[in-house]
């Protein structure tokens, strides 16, 4: 999704749309790299014609503000800008005059803004970071000498804008030895050498506009990203092998959607780091997880899109080459990705040795209200509303039952369940009609989002999101009547009965088999995996109706009791030895003719209607978040939060955790927007699930002998760290493994399949 897209002020979506248009005047996205390579490796590297439309089309002063000639524009466009001069691999210096022009900001030149003056910067003085002061120093407020190193496309500028200690400084190029060495993208680095250089001083500062610089750069890597990736899925589609497009074969769709992914949290993460230096609120943490992101996801798709197209993929003379080249040239600029990390844990790192990890900001103190039961809380602010049910869930919520390490069974969470069913909470999206809580899809997510805040156990909840909803939309008055009140009071549990024995992945080749006989159904087969089956009262199952049929559309939806004469459960220990789930027999059940939800044959179509919410549900960063909690409270007691190893593996992993939210946020947006969510959301939950098996890998890592025990490190289970690897092992089975989730997004996002011919 596009960065305007991802923003609901409609007058800067606009204005990225403009801007976006006026690119591809000059830089077009889909263009041949022919000027480009005209002017790879000679001086000055740029070519003046074009700096001049450059200049007409008012990017230079996108960012100064109007009273100083500027466009007055915020990050958000500066990024959109800078990712559409990535996909085209612009050579010419645009972010550094921005960051000149950020630099001098009222006093810039107005001949810099018409393009007839380039100034650029000269601010490094070693290979890494964004230190601005050194190097050179300054002899009687008006005359240079020292060096600066790194300074890109140095031989196009006419002045040289230079910082030091003591301020910044106007330097004309004759007045400085420039040394200038090619760079792998075709353009050069120079080192600048100053004796007594006549200059004139400038104020300003450079710190803000340095992380300016520095997100402007990873959203040109982003672009780039983007359109490395375009061409090599095109190619995958084109190039053959083995009589068939190389990309019907699995393992490159899988490789390729871990590209895909790593652009779209790049993008994520820079949305967030775009609104924060907006906002001016923690830029520099978001600029550096921006960095260390960008500049890591680029080298990767570039990387591996030179080994998607093999030997061509390797000449000078494929376009591919020129990504890697630009990522390898501009991947440290303004900080590498090692920099940023270390600086993200520098601003972060009382966090982490406070034990204060848990990563969700609480927002400022907010009004909420006390709810009466069954009121209607749609008409509340959305602040108002997560207020109100924050202090509902802090005041009723069992505080034994925070934060389990495992599904609780129905037993163990009896009281909270009866609590939300007492306040008329148990059901967040179904109608108000129906005895439910109405909500939007947003406030559903916001109340999500608060009891995961809380900590607050995931109790048997398919008849609540799977049943209800499925009768309400599908079922008759009667199954409404009977089954909906039972659900809402907690009088009934249900358990899902999909998965068999030969059918888990590819469920629609379920062979449990339901016959008309008379006015009744007989049911046969086997289920397996049914979660808490041991809890459930009710039981709902996929059944074949049509033997004869396509796979998938010969199988109805069934409901019954699971102690119907016929019906037997067996509970399976987990690998936690936890009876989590069940399998389930049907022995020639008989259930009456109305038992069937739906239309015979129907029940596929029906039952796949279900799983939108869910995706983004087995998505969301709680678990992982809880995980990194675990995690730190292990160390700790360890006693091994001061040791340096350590603290650099802790703040990777909350930067990939916050990375992982920012790509939540995409997705949760978009139901907040009202719109449904395509396939692409499958995506969340692969990353999700791997970060989540990351971080308790990593517990099993530094808990030593500890990590053979078969019970807890302290008492209350609140550290163990087993149990918690082992907990987030079937995340990325259940809900859609995330092989069959990298398969959907191949097909259906990525346009790729195994029978592509
Ligand atoms: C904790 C837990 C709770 C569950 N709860 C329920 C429940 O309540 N009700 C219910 O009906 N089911 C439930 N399931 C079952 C779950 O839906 C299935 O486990 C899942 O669909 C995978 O099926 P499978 O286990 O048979 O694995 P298989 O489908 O046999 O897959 C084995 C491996 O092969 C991979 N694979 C399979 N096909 C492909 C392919 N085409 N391309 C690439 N890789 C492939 C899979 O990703 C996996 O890694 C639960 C499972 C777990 C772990």
């Amino acid at each position: 999704m596009s960065l305007a897209a991802q923003i609901e002020d409609e007058e800067r979506q606009d204005q990225i749309r403009m801007l976006i248009d006026s690119a591809a005047g000059i830089a077009p996205r889909q263009g041949d790299f022919s000027r480009l390579r005209g002017l790879r490796f000679t001086q000055p590297g740029i070519d003046r014609a074009t700096w001049s439309r450059i200049a007409e089309m008012g990017w230079l002063g996108l960012r100064l503000p109007e009273d100083a000639g500027g466009a007055g524009l915020g990050a958000l466009e500066y990024a959109a800008l800078a990712c559409e001069a990535g996909a085209a691999l612009l050579p010419e210096p645009l972010i550094e005059a921005q960051l000149a022009i950020d630099m001098m900001g009222a006093v810039t030149p107005p001949a810099v803004l018409t393009g007839d003056e380039i100034i650029l910067p000269a601010w490094a003085s070693v290979p890494d970071g964004l230190d601005p002061a050194g190097g050179v120093q300054v002899e009687g407020g008006n005359r240079l000498n020292g060096e600066k190193l790194f300074v890109p496309m140095a031989e196009a500028a006419d002045r040289l804008l230079v910082t030091t200690g003591e301020g910044m400084f106007l330097v004309a190029r004759s007045d400085v030895q420039v040394d200038s060495r090619p760079t792998q993208d075709g353009g050069h680095l120079a080192v600048l050498r100053f004796r007594d250089s006549p200059a004139t001083p400038v104020p300003g500062s450079p710190g803000p506009a340095l992380e300016a610089a520095a997100l402007a750069v990873s959203a040109y890597l982003l672009g780039a990203m983007e359109r490395s990736f375009e061409i090599t899925l095109d190619y995958l589609k084109t190039r053959r092998q083995f009589g068939r497009p190389i990309g019907s074969f699995q393992v490159l769709q899988h490789r390729t959607v871990d590209l895909k992914l790593q652009i779209e949290i790049t993008r994520a993460v820079l949305r967030d780091a775009c609104v924060a230096m907006d906002d001016g609120r923690n830029v520099a943490a978001a600029v550096s997880r921006l960095k260390a992101r960008a500049a890591d996801a680029a080298m990767l798709v570039t990387r591996q899109a030179i080994q998607l197209h093999g030997a061509i993929g390797y000449t000078d003379e494929a376009d591919i080459g020129l990504f890697l080249r630009k990522a390898l040239t501009i991947g440290n600029r303004y900080g590498s990705p090692d920099w940023h990390r270390a600086r993200h844990a520098e601003l972060t790192g009382d966090d982490i040795a406070e034990g204060r990890i848990a990563l969700r900001q609480d927002p400022a103190p907010l009004p909420a209200i006390e709810p009466e039961p069954h009121q209607d809380l749609n008409p509340l602010p959305d602040l108002d509303f997560r207020a109100t049910v924050r202090r509902w869930i802090e005041a009723n919520y069992p505080p034994h039952l925070r934060n389990p390490q495992r599904r609780l069974h129905i037993a163990e969470g009896r009281p909270w369940y009866d609590a939300l069913s007492r306040q008329g909470w148990l059901a967040p999206n179904w109608p108000r009609e129906h005895g439910g809580m109405g909500l939007s899809p947003a406030k559903h997510l916001i109340l999500i989002e608060e009891m995961e805040r809380h900590g607050a156990a995931r109790l048997p909840d398919q008849g609540i999101t799977m049943v209800g909803p499925l009768l309400i939309r599908h079922g008759t008055e009667a199954q409404r009547a009977h089954h909906l009140p039972r659900i809402l009071s907690g009088e009934i549990i249900w358990c899902q009965g999909y998965s068999e024995p030969d059918a888990g992945s590819d469920l629609a080749a379920l062979r449990t088999s339901a016959m008309r006989e008379g006015d009744e159904w007989v049911i046969n087969g086997q289920k397996i995996w049914t979660t808490l089956g041991l809890d459930g009262d009710w039981i709902f199952v996929l059944a074949r109706t049509d033997m004869q049929a396509p796979k998938q559309k010969g199988i109805s939806f069934f409901i019954m009791p699971v102690t119907t004469k016929g019906i037997e459960i067996r509970p399976i220990l987990n690998l936690d030895r936890h009876d989590e789930f069940c399998e389930v027999f049907f022995r020639d059940v008989r259930i009456p003719a109305d038992s069937i939800v739906g239309e015979v044959n129907q029940g596929w179509t029906i039952a796949k209607n279900l799983l939108g919410f869910e995706r983004i549900f087995l998505g969301s960063p709680f678990q992982a978040t809880g995980a990194l909690d675990h995690l730190t409270r292990l160390i700790r007691h360890l006693g091994r939060q001061d040791d340096p190893a350590i603290r650099v593996m802790l703040n990777e992993l909350r930067m990939e955790l916050e990375d992982h939210k920012s790509l939540y946020t995409t997705f949760a947006d978009q139901v907040r927007r009202g719109e449904s969510l395509g396939p692409d959301v499958s995506m969340l939950k692969i990353n999700l699930s791997a970060l989540y098996q990351k971080i308790t890998d990593r517990m099993i890592g530094i808990a030593g002998e500890h990590a053979a025990l078969l019970d807890p490190l302290q008492d209350d289970r609140s550290l163990y760290p087993a149990s918690a690897f082992i907990q987030a092992r079937p995340h990325s089975i259940y809900g859609g493994s995330s092989e069959i989730q990298k398969n959907i997004v191949a097909k259906q996002v990525l346009g790729l399949s195994e029978t592509m011919r």
